[in-house]
Order: structure tokens, then sequence, then C-alpha cells
């Protein structure tokens, strides 16, 4: 008998009507003769909901009370999806994450996975059951309710998929699996029968978010192989698994558009020891993420200086600027320009190792239509380009065809 493990997002639970077709599309698989892990988020827009209320009352309110809170969204929805279920006529029961034997550390609200004791899971799965775990959430050792960062119920399912060494994990979503480029703003954009997990990250980590982060990170360490599909059709999806040698034949996988970036720009910047670290380091102390960093060589004999760009999430840009202002006379920074109206235009693909003249062909795509670039950046799978905003969609297309065609 094979242990499938099924995880639907909160769109697909997002009311009972929603909810009964999962509990049909459960029970075909269980009538097929598999032992069904169902795991569920909660319904669209309840996380939110219970957010914004606490800090109706507080504006930071006790991260251990909102674990106690948020917690309740996923434990909503494995009762009715259980009841759903009982509707059918099918045994079924549903757990939280500590019934299900998943401990965290103490971290609240973004709480670890340090171990899954699935042994309940597995005795109920073989009394007949289809068991419906709480995504998003575990328990301390002490037995404190934790939950696990948002989108989190991605990483109890692929946690609990390597825990039952089930044989299938299927991530259900409202879209049909992973594109080429997001099909809203590319029509030539194509669904992908595979993805390597390390291309996964980078589309995710590059606003392609069909998925959290970490749970992909957790499925890459442990040998995790699942599929990210619709909970809407019967459509087969994108298949996420390690490198293959036929992966290397493909260049790119994807092209994305991040447009959620700012830049900040240090003119004239003293060029010695020292100067770099003090400047991210009071931005980190900050708490702000830098993406991109691009320093200039030297110039000016006598006293050397050098410029530096940078790039942090839009809504960080303030908090950025005021940091680096107020290191400005220290410095001795000439100039700060700050340009929020940027776009990060990314190729992803692993194939891109073995291929040279992949960076080439961007560029000679992006002059073709006349696309400035700006800052460049690149990894061993990956390219970005910082171009102006307002041409982030057409150069996106235009590098979307050069590459993967119309
Ligand atoms: N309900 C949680 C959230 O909205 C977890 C999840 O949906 O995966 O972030
Ligand atoms: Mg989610």
């Amino acid at each position: 008998m094979a242990v499938i493990v099924q995880k639907f997002g909160g769109t697909s639970v997002a009311n009972p009507d929603r909810i009964k077709n999962v509990a049909e599309r459960v029970a075909k698989y269980h009538r097929e003769g598999n032992q069904i892990v169902v795991v569920v988020s909660a319904m669209s827009g309840v996380t939110d909901n219970l957010i914004k209320m606490a800090r109706a009352l507080m504006p930071l309110p006790s991260e251990r009370e909102m674990d106690m809170l948020l917690a309740t969204g996923e434990q909503t929805t494995i009762a009715l999806t259980a009841i759903a279920l009982h509707a059918l006529g099918l045994p079924a029961i549903s757990l939280t994450g500590a019934q299900a034997g998943i401990v965290t550390d103490g971290v609240h609200t973004k709480a670890k996975i340090n171990n899954i004791t699935p042994k309940k899971v597995h005795a109920l799965l073989d009394q007949g059951h289809v068991v419906i775990v709480a995504g998003f959430q575990g328990q301390t050792m002490e037995g404190q309710i934790t939950t696990l960062g948002r989108g989190g119920s991605d990483l109890t399912a692929i946690a609990l998929a390597a825990a039952l060494k089930a044989e299938l994990c299927q991530i259900y979503t409202d879209v049909d699996g992973v594109y080429t480029a997001d099909p809203r703003l590319v029509p030539g954009a194509r669904k992908l029968p595979e993805i390597s997990y390390d291309e996964m990250l980078e589309l995710a980590s590059l606003g392609a978010k069909v998925m959290q982060s970490r749970s992909v990170e957790f499925a890459k360490k442990f040998g995790v192989v699942f599929e990210v599909r619709s909970s809407l059709n019967d459509n087969p999806g994108t298949i996420v698994k390690e490198e293959t040698p036929n992966n290397e034949g493909v260049v790119i996988r994807g092209v994305s558009l991040d447009k959620n970036q700012a830049k900040i720009t240090l003119v004239g910047v003293p060029d010695r020891p020292g100067v770099a670290a003090h400047i991210f380091k009071a931005i980190a102390d900050g708490n702000v993420n830098v993406d991109m960093i691009v320093q200039n060589i030297s110039h000016n004999d006598g006293a050397p200086a050098t410029d530096l760009s940078f790039t942090v999430d839009k809504p960080d840009l303030l908090k950025a600027r005021t940091i680096i202002e107020s290191l400005r006379d220290k410095i001795g920074v000439r100039e700060i320009l700050a340009d929020e109206k940027i776009g990060k235009l990314s190729i992803v693909g692993v194939g891109m190792r073995s291929h040279p003249g992949v960076a080439a062909k961007m560029f000679e795509t992006l002059a073709s239509i006349g696309v400035n670039i700006d800052m460049i950046s690149t990894s061993e799978i990956k390219v970005s380009v910082i171009v102006a905003l307002d041409k982030g969609e057409q150069a996106m297309r235009a590098v979307h065809e050069a590459f993967l065609g119309k």
C-alpha cells in the first residue's frame, strides 16, 4: 500500500464547497487502495485576518500568543475536512501538529522542525483512516504550540512525507504548476513538466512564489520528490526533484521579474579596508535584507574612492536610506542616490553551468530592444540584471522569447 501525502493550500479549502472537492479527490486516491495523509492550510484570508485582529489590539503582540492564535486557522480546516470525508462515508480523523508528532524548537512564529515521530499517524493509517494533519504548526518539547512561518503548511507536508517515507507528495494549489514565466505577463509561458530543487529555489526567491522556500530546501536536503499541481482540475503538475543529466540539455528553465526591489547608490565612497563592512553591518543591524551588491573599481589616485550600489526590498528603502545618511559624515560619502523605479530580471537554469554565452545572449536581447542594463549579478545557475521598471515586462517577454520561444 502506497503512502501519499496531499497538501491543500488556503484557496483549495477556501469554503465548504472547495473542501468538498478536496474530500472527493482524497476519496478517489483512497479507493485506489492508498494510505492518505492530508495536510491543510487555513482557509484563505483567515491567517491574515487573525493577524489583523491581534494588531488592532497592540502593534507587536506576544509571539507565543500569536502562535496560539494562528494555529486555530489550520485547526478549523482539519476538522472541516474530516467532516467532509465522513459525509462521503470515509473513515477520517484530524490531528493537530502536536498530535501528529511534529516537534519544533521554541522560536515562536518561525519555529524549525526538530523531529517528527509519526507513530500515531502510521497506526491510524493502518486502521484504515485518512489522516488529516494541521499544516504550519508543531509543539515544543515543553508542550508549547508553535508555528513554522508564513506558508509553513508546505513544510509540514514535505517533512511528513520524509518522515513517513511517502511514495508520493502532492502540493495542491491554485496554479497548474511551475511555469517558465508568469503567464499573466508572458503569453508564451509554459508549464514545466519538471524542475530541479535549485532552480525552484531561485525562482521562488525571485518572486515566483509557488511554495515556501524553506520547504523546498528541506525537500532538497532529504530528497523528497514532490509534485506541484492544481486542486481545481486533473492536469498533471510540475515534478520537483534533484537535477538529472537530462536537465542540463535545457539551458534556461525560467525567467522572472522582481518589481519589489529598490536601489541605493553611494557615490564617492573612500576606498579603504572596513568601509563596506561598516555600511553593511549597519544595514544588517537594521534588519534590512540586501540582495545585489555592486562595487566599482577605484578612481582618484590621491584619495581613492569608489561607487557602491546595492538593492533592498522596496518597503525597506526608506529605512536603508536613513541608516546610510546616519553614516554619511563618518565614512565620507559624496552623494547618496535612491531609485525605486527598477525591476530585477533574471534567467535561471542549471544548464548554464555547461553552456557558455548565456549572459551574452541575454544582454544582446536587451540591447536589441533598447533596454539599458543598470546592474548585473550572476550565480552558477542565474543571471540577473536591473533595468528600468517601465521596461521590465517588455524585457521579460523578449528574454523569454529568446531562450524559451514564443
Ligand atoms: N496559514 C498559514 C499562512 O497563511 C500557513 C500556510 O498557509 O501555509 O501563512
Ligand atoms: Mg500557502
